[in-house]
């Protein structure tokens, strides 16, 4: 099994509500998104390594805890884009690269349309996938970043699926899975049950 964490928080909880609503509009699906985002983030941060220092307050010197070193955010497109700006607001010293996966009509393997990484070897590397249903875009993903040097990688999604969270572990069993919900299992058409539908489409209004 890969390292996987539901986040246990109501703040949580109560976004995942509303983002899986079926009556929450585009505006507001895209805000809540971010939000939990947020409190994705933080949890998948959270053993970032620190730097300790002294600082001088205006009353006296203290120790001091800085991030150490930089993460880099990669969002496969185009939903992880709505995970993205969470993660450039919170993170001090944070670089951003794209994935862009396609299904191959002929063999259904995912292929990659666009990779466009900064240097990853010794960062945390957080990748940004909302939906985690089959594994298989995850899982490839992984491998493309894993070939351009990632070594510590951080899947950060909204909902999984048992499927994908099998998958992935089998594929890349040293990636850790932080997401806010393990759903039933995925429907015929691969969609997450209940999970929220297409979150690309919810996002940007395209259903
Ligand atoms: N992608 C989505 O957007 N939703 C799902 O349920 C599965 C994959």
């Amino acid at each position: 099994m890969s390292t996987l964490t539901v986040v246990d928080h109501p703040l949580a909880g109560h976004l995942l509500a509303e983002l899986r609503d079926v009556r929450t509009p585009p505006e507001r699906f895209r805000y809540l998104a971010r939000r939990l985002a947020t409190v994705l983030t933080l949890e998948a941060t959270r053993d970032l390594g620190v730097r300790r220092e002294r600082v001088t307050t205006p009353l006296r010197e203290a120790d001091a805890a800085f991030i150490d070193g930089r993460v880099v955010a990669v969002p496969i497109l185009r939903a992880g884009l709505g995970m993205l700006d969470p993660v450039t607001d919170l993170l001090p010293d944070v670089s951003v690269g794209y994935v862009g996966l396609e299904r191959d009509e002929a063999t259904l393997q995912p292929t990659s349309y666009y990779l466009k990484v900064p240097e990853l070897a010794g960062s945390p590397v957080l990748l940004l996938d909302p939906m985690l249903a089959t594994g298989g875009s995850a899982a490839f993903a992984a491998s493309l970043l894993k070939e351009r040097g990632a070594t510590d990688l951080r899947l950060v999604c909204v909902v999984a699926a048992p499927e994908g969270v099998e998958r992935l572990a089998a594929d890349h069993p040293e990636v850790r899975v932080v997401t806010a919900s393990l759903d039933e299992g995925l429907d015929e058409r691969g969609y997450i049950v209940p999970g929220l539908g297409d979150f690309g489409d919810r996002l940007f209004g395209t259903e």
